[in-house]
């Protein structure tokens, strides 16, 4: 029998206006070559969603430079209003005034924060953050970082496991999430998640059937006896609609695993609920 995949969150989805969403592709396109057949538009995204079994999504914005975020986070959160499915996130770039941008987007109703840290220049532990995550310890809201290195971010001093593990020690009350499993340094960000409850990883592209052809990793060397160990700190992400392969590929290669109903559950929907508070 197959396992059970709906009714799935995907927690890591990117609904952007037009202009920011072609630029953000066409820096792929340069840097990894990919291409992108999957819709731009909200409705056309959760068409494809909806079609698999997902029944809500987190929308994670991205603010590249300081002076961008607010209007952004306005515009997801406008997003959200005429949606049934999508959960708005925030952002803010570390040279913002980060205490009011964060500020007015929780107070708006965002239900977590997203930072890119190579692409915004800030390490998890940028003392420029801490307004940022002393907010999201007042208003009980989750933190979701790019802080691995894949795909093209090796030896960048923003990501990896330090300064993740740096900021989960300084802010043990505040969830966060790190994308992509923490790839490429999926052994470490797994002790990490092992050492903190407040501590998530997502699947998203790294436990992909798509992963070792476009990231160059072997979701297999991740044990099915680790998933079902952390599965209440693993959740399904997919990085739609910004993937170079069908949104298929993003959950058949976990559902080829022998996991148990109850990690699938988890993987699927239930961390991603625990994650979101
Ligand atoms: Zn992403």
């Amino acid at each position: 029998m197959t396992p059970p995949f709906a009714p799935a969150i995907d927690a890591h989805v990117h609904v952007l206006p037009e202009r920011l969403l072609a630029a953000v592709r066409n820096a792929l396109n340069d840097e990894a070559g990919w291409e992108f057949a999957h819709p731009t538009d909200r409705e056309a995204i959760e068409a494809v969603l909806h079609e698999a079994g997902v029944e809500r999504y987190v929308s994670l914005p991205y603010a590249h430079r300081s002076g961008v975020a607010a209007d952004l986070n306005e515009w997801v959160r406008a997003r959200a209003e005429e949606s049934e499915m999508l959960i708005p996130f925030a952002t803010v770039h570390p040279d913002d005034d980060v205490a009011d941008v964060v500020y007015d987007a929780l107070e708006a109703g965002a239900r977590g924060l997203k930072f890119h840290c190579p692409v915004q220049r800030c390490p998890p532990d940028d003392p420029r953050l801490d307004p940022a995550y002393e907010l999201a310890a007042d208003f009980d809201r989750p933190v979701l970082f790019h802080a691995g290195t894949a795909p093209m971010f090796r030896g960048d001093s923003a990501v990896g496991p330090v300064p993740f593990e740096s900021f989960v020690a300084s802010f043990p009350d505040v969830r966060a999430c790190c994308a992509h499993m923490g790839a490429y340094d999926v052994e470490e960000f797994l002790a990490i998640a092992d050492d903190y409850d407040s501590v998530f990883l997502d699947t998203t592209f790294a436990m992909s059937s798509a992963a070792e052809r476009y990231m160059d990793f072997d979701p297999g060397t991740v044990a099915d006896d680790r998933i079902e160990e952390l599965s209440d700190s693993i959740m399904y992400g997919s990085d739609f609609p910004n993937i170079p392969y069908d949104y298929a590929a993003e959950r058949d290669h976990l559902l080829s695993r022998d996991l148990s109903e109850a990690t699938y559950r988890d993987v699927f929907r239930r961390t991603a609920e625990r994650f979101l508070g």
